[in-house]
Formats: structure tokens, sequence, C-alpha cells
């Protein structure tokens, strides 16, 4: 029976980050533990509801009131236990979901404090490591059958476990020299350090799943010779088009970059590094990309938006201006626009934003200047409206307010475009759709029979969230494809939405 009390006796409270000043001279992360007692605190906030919304809001189906009640009484085994039936990787999603369960959260009703869902969840996973690491489970029959995993993003990796525990032989496929897809060089070590990706690797491979890395499917195997080697084959190649605007002035300077090209290129240094020091970033042909002495303009206003910023911190810019093209969100949730329990429209403020920089909301770029040498020198900007005519996006700039920002370096961080159009695509004959996505049949099957696809690659650019339960779901579908025996949860089908008013 849970503490029927414990909201009221205890505030909704986070570990402290570590000091601005101390964490931007290194890359490690910036929440340190909270500590068993603080989650204990937390954990009793929980009221058990008797229909809790928070898992309306969870694609995973997480059992969030029943972890919640098993910290709370100190049950921590069966607690990891219950979190692990419903979600691979809590560490992943624990530092790093936006968590739509805590926006969906009961406590949340009328402006007041959910529970740290996500925190009480990544110090359960913290706690099953810290006594002794992440157990294997190998099976010890084999169906006879192979999968082949082309990605290894969360949405892969999800499904390679899946299918490993039921038997199957797995092969995961990645093109770069390591596994982790955005995990391990899209996303900075400051929100999450690479060993536990290298932790969950290791309990993969004891449970039998082969990584090769550095092969480019449609490239250096075919589609055809992949076929011939695997039984069934799930792409989880991700949603990696970045979004350009090649039709503003000034876009083939030097030092106008993808913000992806940006964070690649620093966490390699981070990770060549290992001692979790700041070095200076380079691209592959040598051209340096580093933020140190520059001033930074950082066009977009999301995740990957203030992972640029944060990097940018770290590497020393001079200054460093973040541009939206929207205005600035309310601040808390519009219950008229966005009502309880939906994902509320509200500024996100994330750990990046109080270590510096300028937020200019509400502009858009007219043109990036020239040094007169073909290295971008400053980027002008003007305040805009934007409007929807006909589901349209319309961009009015208004008249005399323009003005110029100094610019060194900009990085474009205003989305992407779908997954990249590449070889694999017309060797397996599956084809991207309006969105950049390729579509999945209500069994996750591509066009191509035998052909599965998950998470960014089906859904578009999302979260790690989705991306897991995408491959536990295209698992289940792919297990009993090869007529595996009994099921496998699937959380989500592909049709799934995020909850929302409209
Ligand atoms: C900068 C940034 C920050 C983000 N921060 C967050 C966050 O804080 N929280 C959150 O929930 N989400 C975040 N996201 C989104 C999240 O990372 C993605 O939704 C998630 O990683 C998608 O997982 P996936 O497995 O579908 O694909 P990915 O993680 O993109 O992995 C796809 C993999 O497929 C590989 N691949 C592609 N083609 C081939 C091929 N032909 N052969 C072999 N391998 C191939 C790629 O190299 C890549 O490794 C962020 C995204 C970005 C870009
Ligand atoms: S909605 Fe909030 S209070 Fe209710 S069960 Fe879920 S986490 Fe606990």
């Amino acid at each position: 029976m849970p503490d029927p009390n414990g909201f009221l006796r205890y505030e909704r409270q986070l570990p402290a980050r570590r000091p601005v000043a101390v964490r931007i001279t290194d890359w490690r992360e910036v929440y340190p533990p909270a500590g068993a007692e603080l989650i204990r605190e937390q954990a009793t906030r929980c009221m058990d509801c008797g229909i809790p919304f928070c898992h309306d809001g969870c694609p995973l189906g997480n059992r969030i009131p029943d972890w919640n009640d098993l910290v709370r009484t100190g049950n921590w085994d069966a607690a990891v236990e219950s979190l692990h039936a419903t979600n691979n990787f809590p560490e992943f999603t624990g530092r790093l979901c936006p968590a739509p369960c805590e926006a969906a959260c009961v406590l949340g009703l009328g402006g007041q404090q959910p529970v740290t869902i996500k925190q009480v969840e990544v110090e359960i996973a913290d706690a099953a490591v810290a006594r002794g690491g992440l157990n294997p489970h190998p099976v010890p029959a084999s169906t006879g059958r192979s999968v082949a995993v082309v990605g290894s993003g969360p949405a892969g990796l999800a499904a390679a476990q899946q299918l490993a525990r039921a038997g199957h032989a797995v092969t995961v496929y990645e093109r770069d020299d390591a596994i982790g897809g955005l995990l391990r060089y899209g996303i900075p070590d400051f929100k999450l350090e690479k060993q536990h990706i290298d932790r969950r690797m290791a309990q993969l491979a004891a449970e039998g799943v082969q990584f090769r890395t550095g092969v480019n499917i449609g490239v250096d195997v075919t589609a055809e010779e992949l076929r011939g080697r695997h039984d069934a084959v799930l792409l989880a190649c991700g949603a990696l088009q970045g979004r350009d605007t090649p039709e503003t002035p000034g876009r083939p300077l030097r030092g106008v970059h993808q913000a992806m090209t940006h964070l690649v290129a620093a966490n390699r240094v981070v990770a060549a590094a290992g001692d979790g020091r700041p070095a200076p970033a380079v691209l592959p042909d040598g051209t340096p990309i580093d933020a140190a002495g520059r001033h930074v303009v950082i066009i977009g206003g999301g995740d990957t938006a203030a992972d640029c910023l944060g990097v940018a911190h770290r590497q020393g810019a001079a200054g460093v201006h973040q541009l939206d093209l929207y205005p600035e969100p309310p601040h808390g949730r519009d219950a008229e626009r966005d009502p309880w329990p939906t994902w509320p429209w509200v500024l996100r403020n994330y750990p990046a934003h109080e270590e510096g920089g300028d937020r200019v909301f509400a502009v858009a770029v007219q043109e990036f200047v020239d040094d007169g040498t073909g290295q971008v020198k400053g980027v002008r900007i003007a305040e805009v409206t934007v409007e929807r005519r006909d589901g349209r996006r319309v961009v009015t700039a208004l008249p005399g307010s323009e003005r110029e920002l100094p610019a060194d370096l900009v990085l474009l961080a205003i989305g992407f475009e779908g997954t990249e159009e590449q070889p694999l695509l017309a060797q397996f004959g599956v084809a991207r759709n309006a969105r950049g996505a390729v579509d999945a049949r209500p069994d996750w099957q591509t066009d191509a029979d035998g052909v599965f696809v998950a998470g960014d690659m089906h859904r578009g650019a999302s979260l790690i969230v989705w991306a897991i339960a995408e491959g536990r779901a295209a698992a289940a579908a792919i297990h009993s494809y090869l007529g595996g025996t009994g099921s496998l949860p699937a959380p989500v089908d592909p049709a799934r939405q995020p909850l929302a008013a409209r």
C-alpha cells in the first residue's frame, strides 16, 4: 500500500546539478547521483493512482507506480526487475528522456509538481550496476533462425536484445566505428557518458548478440547478400538527414555547418582523449570546427541546439547566440492549448542554458555575412512572425528589424528530414515517404517481405523512448514472423502517436 500522504510531506526535488564553473571545464555528466534517501522520498510522493495517467504518457508502458513503491520500501532488486520488464535501457531514458510520463502524472494537475519519475528510474538503474553490474540473460537453446539488425541506435539495440533473449541468432551491423547510434557520437558526454553504452554492449554480447562495426549495409554488404545470410532483417538506420537552408544567401561560406557535423567532431575528440578533458575538434579532413575563442550562432531551438550550446561552452566559445524562429513559449502549461495529461508546449530550459549564451526568439536569418575571404563573419537576422496558412508555414519579416550578430561559427540545428537517401533503400526495394521516413505495415514489415523497420527511420526524428518501444515491438513481430513460440512484448503499434489534445 503506497503512502497516500507522501506528496504532502515531500516537495518535488531533483539533485543539485554540478556547479556551472566546474562542469564547463570537463565533459562529465551534469547531474551527480541523487542518493538513496532523496530518491526514497521522491518515490514516496507517488500516490499509486487507480488510473495511473503516467502510463499513458510513456510509450514503453513502464510500470511506474510499481517501481516507485518498491523504491519507497527499499526493494531495489525487485524495482530494477520491474523496470527491465518494460525497458531494455533505463539508464538511457532515465538520463535523457524529456519524460512525457511526468507531464501526464496526476500530481502535475493544476500546475502542481509531478513525481520525479525519470530521476527515480535512473537511480534504480544505476543502483543495479553498483550492486554487481548488468547480469546477462543468455538463453540455452537457439531457434536456428537468424536476424540482421542494421543500425545500432536504441531501436536496433532494443530489438537485438529482445530477439537474442528469444533464442534467435542476432547480428547488429553498424557503419560507424562504434556501437550506439546517436547515443554514441550525437549526444554529448555531459548528457550521457559512454560507459553506459559499453556496459550494455557487454551485456548484449554475453547474451549472444554479434556486433559488426564499420560495415555500411548497401555499400560494403549488399541487401541481397544480407538477405542470403539471415532469415529476417530489421532496418533501424535513424533519421539523420539534417535539414538545411540552401536558399539563404551566404550558406556556402566557410564556418557554416550542420549541427551534427560539430557534435560528432566534438564527441570523437572526447572519445579519443578518454580523460574527459576538452581538446580542439576537427573534421575528418582536418578542418577545425572548434568553438574556442569564436562567436558562435546556433540556429534552432531543440535538443540538438542545446547540445551544441553545451559543447560550445566547454570548447571555450567567446560568445553564443541561439536563435529560434518561434516566439518564446509560455513558462507553464497553457491548459487551453495543451490540457493535462498531454505534452505541453512550454519553454524548455536545458542545463546548457544555465551555462551561458543568449537566446533570441522570433527571428530568422536573412544572410550569412562574408568577411571578404569566403569565411562567415556574421549573421544578419530579422524579427519575424510565423503563421500557418493552408497547412503551410508562412514566415514574415518585420520591416526595419534587421541587425547583425557576430559569427565565426554557425551551426544549423533546424531539424531532420527523415532517413538518409542511401543505396540500401533501393537495394531492399523500400522508399522514403513524403516525410522522408519508411512506412511499416501493421506487422512492422516494409514493402519488402521479411524486412522490418523501427525507430527514427520509421517515425522520423523522435525520442529514445520511442526508439526503444518501436525496437521492442518490431522484435515481437519478427519473432512471430520466424515462427517463434509464445509472444514478445509489443508496447506500441506502427500507428501509435504521442498523447495529444489534437
Ligand atoms: C543531437 C541530438 C540530441 C538528442 N538528444 C536526445 C535526448 O536528450 N533525449 C531523447 O530522448 N532523444 C534525443 N535525441 C533523439 C534520439 O537520439 C533519437 O530519437 C534516437 O537515437 C533514435 O534511435 P534509432 O535507433 O532509431 O536511430 P539512431 O540512434 O539514429 O541510430 C541509427 C544508426 O544506424 C546507422 N546506420 C545508418 N545507415 C546504416 C547502414 N547503411 N549500415 C549500417 N549502419 C547504418 C547509423 O550510423 C546510426 O548509428 C537526440 C537527437 C540528436 C540528433
Ligand atoms: S500518475 Fe504520478 S502519482 Fe499517479 S501513479 Fe503515476 S507517477 Fe504515481
